[in-house]
């Protein structure tokens, strides 16, 4: 299985490192063959708005979205999970996302009371133990369609609950940084429980 990571802008380096621990040879996509090349993507954190910007630039914003809309596996962390969004609030004007996931994101959102912080919080992934999560300008999911799976959850500074991390078919994704903390879990149940099985079924290895 060919995994790619999205190597326009953000933390490319970290999730390369974290894909390796899970037993992928990763490449890093910054032209169209590479893109044709693999069989999934993980999406950086980083900023959403260069990240489109520069897939724009690059050629890649269009085929990006179109293997996501025709079922590659994707996992976005943060500023990933913008882009993987189909909606977003507080964008900047003009703002795309390659889309897919149904759910309506707010950028920056927990920016209001808190820039960054660290929460150890559950991940609903079958296993019990706590995922240390690392949230930077972190986005957090404010609607979510019917097919959504909420994986983990926060209670913000107000007391509401926001979802975190979230799957619908072959895409995940998360508002914290697991490529940060070198515990590999998150991007092992996307290789193992999302992209592998997605391989398998399609006939491919
Ligand atoms: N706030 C950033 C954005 O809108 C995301 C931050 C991050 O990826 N750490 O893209």
């Amino acid at each position: 299985m060919k995994v790619g990571v999205l190597a326009l802008q953000g933390d490319v380096r970290e999730h390369v490192s974290s894909l390796i621990a899970c037993g992928v040879d990763p490449i890093s996509v910054r032209r169209i063959e590479e893109l044709n090349s693999i069989d999934a993507l993980v999406i950086p954190g980083g900023e959403s708005t260069t990240i489109a910007q520069l897939a724009e630039h690059y050629e890649l914003f269009q085929p990006i979205r179109k293997r996501i809309a025709d079922g590659m596996p994707a996992y976005g962390s943060c500023a990933g999970m913008i882009l993987l969004a189909d909606r977003i609030l507080d964008a900047i004007e003009g703002q795309k996302t390659f889309g897919g996931l149904d759910i309506t994101v707010r950028r920056n959102a927990f920016g209001r009371q808190v820039d960054s912080f660290e929460s150890d919080i559950d991940f609903n992934d079958g296993g019990s133990q706590k995922v240390h999560a690392v949230f930077i300008r972190a986005p957090w999911v404010e609607e979510i369609g019917k097919n959504v799976k909420v994986l983990a959850t926060v209670i913000s500074p107000d007391g509401q609950s926001h979802p975190v991390a979230v799957q619908e078919g072959n895409l995940l994704a998360t508002s914290f940084h697991p490529e940060l903390t070198g515990d590999h879990r998150i991007h092992r149940y996307f290789i193992e429980e999302i992209a592998r099985p997605a391989l398998v079924r399609g006939g491919r290895r």
